[in-house]
């Protein structure tokens, strides 16, 4: 465990030019071992080639809201209209196998001292969002170990907690100190919503107990080309260059 160097990355959303990018630069960190937050699929035009790489990976996997969404028969009637759009054209880009793998993850995952989660472990199936402290409290509640990365909101965030309270930190390189609870939202590979298009991931080491926040840019227009082509909703590309 502790010459081990974590990736831990997550909504990567179909985006191969991100998660390509994203993999040669776990390769020049370092990297041994991968741990993924969810949402391979949904929004953008790769899900099978996503899916294939982070299968490659033999890493546990949690489940995402589109990974749910995709693989089972929820009816898609209370979606807005473009997301259920990209849900049912994922669906038809996917083996039957490959929709059974998605429908089999789980919804949240220990591995090694540290839990997984999509969004937050009091509800993991519910898919609600965190974005201040209060949200993280409840969480915290259902948090057993020190350690616990998630995503869904595609803003990289740190949430600590100590002696009771609960504190919202921004996204930086960060020391873990002893004795707190940490639940850290490691951002977005494949659509970041933070307002910086670049791809995001954490790079967790064990031994230092150091988190750091990877920014790194990927040819976006390639991502865009993909996704108009497949005649996917143009939003859906503008908002890649947004970081929206
Ligand atoms: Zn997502």
């Amino acid at each position: 465990m502790a010459d081990r160097v974590f990736a831990v990355l997550g909504d990567i959303h179909a985006n191969i030019d991100a998660l390509e990018r994203v993999l040669e630069d776990c390769r020049a960190q370092g990297v041994t071992d991968y741990l993924c937050t969810g949402d391979v699929v949904g929004y953008n035009a790769r899900p099978h080639e996503c899916l294939q790489k982070i299968r490659e990976l033999n890493c546990p996997v949690v489940m995402g809201n589109h990974d749910h969404y995709v693989s089972s028969r929820q009816n898609l009637a209370d979606f807005n209209p473009h997301a259920a759009a990209v849900i049912e054209w994922t669906r038809k880009q996917l083996s039957v196998e490959e929709i059974m793998y998605l429908r089999n993850l789980p919804f949240s995952k220990t591995s090694m001292g540290i839990t997984l989660v999509h969004s937050t472990m009091d509800n993991p199936e519910g898919f609600g969002y965190v974005f201040d402290h209060l949200q993280a409290e409840a969480h915290f509640v259902h948090q057993v170990t020190p350690l616990c990365f998630h995503g869904h909101t595609h803003c990289p965030m740190i949430y600590e907690k100590q002696m009771g309270a609960v504190y919202r930190i921004d996204a930086q390189d960060f020391k873990l100190p002893v004795g707190r609870k940490y639940f850290i939202n490691v951002g977005s590979v494949g659509q970041p919503r933070d307002g910086d298009p670049r791809s995001a991931y954490v790079i967790y080491s064990p031994k230092e107990r150091m988190v750091r926040f990877r920014r790194l840019e990927y040819d976006v227009a390639a991502a865009q080309k993909k996704v108009l082509e497949a005649g996917l909703p143009p939003r859906l590309a503008e908002r890649l260059a947004l970081g929206q």
